[in-house]
This record gives C-alpha cells, structure tokens and sequence, in this order.
C-alpha cells in the first residue's frame, strides 16, 4: 500500500507509540489527584506543555490542550468573538477556503449577530496581505486565516498579515493544523495570538491537539465543569494522548529540514509526472506550497472513480478532504480558487509520508496515468470535448 492521504491523517510514530503505552502503563493517575501518583501524570502533562511550546515559540502557559484541530478551531474563534463583543465590535475576516471546522463555527457567529468577510485566496490560493489590511475596519475583532491549506496545501503569508492586525490592534487566529511539524512556525516571529494544532497531522494520535493563546487574551470555555487546563478546558485531560503529541511534535521538528528536503523533491516528481496528462492542472501556487501536497485537476472525469479505481492499486489517495467526501458537492476550497464545478469534481489530492521514494512516485504517476485514460475512455463529458460538442477549460 502505498499511503498518500497524509493531509487527512497520519500514521503514528514509534516514539510517539511508544510513548503512549509507556505513559499508559506507568503513569495512568489523575494529574489532578494530590499524591504523589497523580503528580507524576501532572508532571508528565507539564513537560510536554513544555515541549510543545518550545517547538513553535511559545511560554507553556500559553499552550491549552484540546481533543484536535477542531475544538482549538471552535475555541479560539468564540474566545474572540466574546471579546469583540465586549467592545462592541462584531466584525470577522476569514477567508473563503478555510477548513470547516471554521467555516462553520463562522456561520453559527453570523446567526449570533457577527458579521463576516472571507476574502478572495485567487487562482494560486494565497491570501493578499494588502487585501486583509484593506478589509480591516474599527468594529473588526478577529482576523483568521490558515497556515497551509489541507486540500491544496498553499502556504500563506501569515507573517505579514500578522503584522497588520498587530499594528491595527486586531486580534489573529492562524488554524496551523496543516503546517505545524511540517513548516516551521514561530508564533512570535510570525505576529500570531491564538494558534491552533492536531497531533494525528503530524506522527501524533488522533483526538488530542493543542490552542496557543497569547498571554493577556482571555478564553471562553467550549466545555464547562472542572478546573483542568487553568479552568478554560474541562475534562480530566487526555494524559498519554498529550505526552505521545510532544513527543511526535519533538521527532517532526527535529527532522524537519531533512523530511522537507525530500518531500518537495519527492513533490515535483509527482507534479511533472501528472502534468503529462492532457488537460490536467495542478491546483494551487507551484512553489508556495506544502512539501507532502499535490493537488490536480483532470477534466472530463470524476474524482471519486479516480479514488476507487487507485484504491485497486493499493494507492490511498483524496479527492478534496475527508471530511467532504460522501457528499457530492464539489471543494469549496476548489471553487474558491476559481475552478468550475465539472473540472473540480475531477480532482485529486495526493498528500505524500516521509516514507515515499522515487519508485512510489513512479508508480502513483503511472497509475493515474491509466485510471484517468480509462476513465475517459467510457466519460460522455470526455466525448463531447473530444467531439468540440463542448470545450475544453483546461
Ligand atoms: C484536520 C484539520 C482540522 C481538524 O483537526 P481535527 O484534529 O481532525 O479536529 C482543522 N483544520 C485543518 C486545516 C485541518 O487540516
């Protein structure tokens, strides 16, 4: 099996298995409890709040630890919100191709009263500094825009925008769910306030994560009861799940150089080999973009055939995210860089593991060299471009 849907999840690593059985077996107390067994959970919790924080740049205490992306997501935009609307301000900027998990707690602010605006990502699907400064106004609370996109993997230019909003006084969330363990993140050097992560993006288990918040911002409790994680998350915390994060966080940073060295290597073989179909596009910036991500268009089929018939050669791949797949409206974030719902229903990401080599490549290449043949060997949208009854996009 060759793995390539490593954007949707990610294998576990040895150290962070290992680290999971170990703290499961040894250090199962309550890190609340007072004796000297629950100290030594807390202990265990403490060094890997440590850890984490030192990997992108952060003090521990700014580090809060969640069941993944999505809750650090849900967290960090209604901790915003509640400020903004402290000081009266209800005004949100996102933008278009943002992972559900913030798109849809936008919607549910908009039906609180918040008003919002996702900007345009263009045809290379990267966001316009200049753009976000233009959209900030005075009843502007949050602004929220992603590290590296999880279906195209286009990295933007968080840096700058981060320091717009410092200069405006405007309050920035970066969902770096894709990026963290894969690109290097500083929360201080990038101008960054509320950060959010997922340990099973990066060699880490599924279920845990992590929200940074800057010291001196004030979150709003999602879950209410105890007095976990400084009273902002309540629940007795997910001890081996947290310590087999810092310790997949610690490997991917560690290795970080090295994996991308290869991975984007490995990316541009994949890029030009798929290039070589007639009317294929590669979705989103060539360069700007994740070391692990390819993400192409084929016109005249559909994606999810592509998917099965890949699946028969032992390729796990994706079209557009796991989390859209089932439902057949094409990728929003698709759209959002302007492909027209036919060619976008014919895409495929393929989000490549460190483990990938040369003859892998060549295989996937080869292989969706055949299927995207076959496939238009029996499409009537394919005919019909062939026969000029329509005309080609790409
Ligand atoms: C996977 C992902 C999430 C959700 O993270 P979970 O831990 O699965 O909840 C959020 N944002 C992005 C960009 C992602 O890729």
């Amino acid at each position: 099996m060759i793995y390539a849907d490593n954007a949707a999840t990610t294998k576990m690593s040895e150290a962070a298995i290992n680290t999971m059985v170990s703290v499961a077996n040894a250090n199962w107390g309550n890190p609340s409890s007072l004796y000297t067994h629950g100290q030594a959970a807390k202990e265990i919790l403490e060094k890997a709040r440590e850890d984490i924080a030192g990997v992108i740049g952060a003090a521990p205490r700014e580090i809060l630890f969640t069941s993944g992306g999505s809750e650090a997501d849900n967290q960090a935009l209604r901790s915003a919100a509640a400020l903004g609307r402290k000081k009266g301000k209800m005004h949100i900027i996102s933008t278009a191709f943002e992972h559900h998990a913030i798109l849809h707690t936008l919607e549910a602010l908009k039906k609180e009263g918040f008003e919002v605006t996702l900007l345009d990502v263009h045809e290379n699907g990267i966001v316009i500094p200049e753009e976000v400064d233009a959209a900030i106004r005075d009843d502007t609370c949050l602004v929220s825009v992603m590290y590296a996109n999880n279906e195209i993997g286009t990295i933007q230019p968080i840096r700058e925008i981060g320091n717009i909003c410092r200069k405006k006084n405007v309050l920035f969330h970066v969902d770096a769910v894709q990026a963290v363990g894969h690109i290097p993140v500083n929360v201080v050097d990038d101008n960054i306030d509320l950060l959010s992560a997922s340990a099973h993006k990066f060699h880490g288990p599924k279920g845990v994560g992590f929200l940074y918040t800057k010291k001196g911002i004030a979150l709003s409790n999602l879950i209410e009861g105890g007095a976990q994680e400084r009273g902002k998350r309540a629940g007795t915390e997910n001890v081996p799940g947290i310590a087999a994060m810092a310790a997949a966080l610690k490997e991917a940073d560690e290795k970080m150089k090295e994996n991308a060295l290869h991975l984007t290597k490995m990316r541009d073989r994949l890029i030009k080999g798929l290039g070589e179909i007639p009317h294929s596009a590669l979705n989103g910036d060539a360069h700007q973009r994740l070391p692990g991500n390819v993400n192409y268009c084929f016109e005249g089929i559909e994606g999810e055939s592509l998917l099965l018939l890949l699946d028969d050669k032992g390729i796990c791949a994706s079209s557009g995210s796991a989390c859209t797949s089932g439902s057949l409206d094409p990728s929003h974030v698709l759209l959002a860089i302007g492909r027209v719902h036919d060619v976008a229903h014919g895409s495929l990401r393929l989000s490549i593991g460190e483990d990938i080599n040369e003859s892998d490549v060549d295989y996937i290449i080869q292989s969706v060299k055949d299927v995207v043949n076959y496939l238009r060997g029996f499409s009537p949208v394919w005919r019909d471009l062939m026969s000029g009854k329509t005309e080609f996009i790409l």
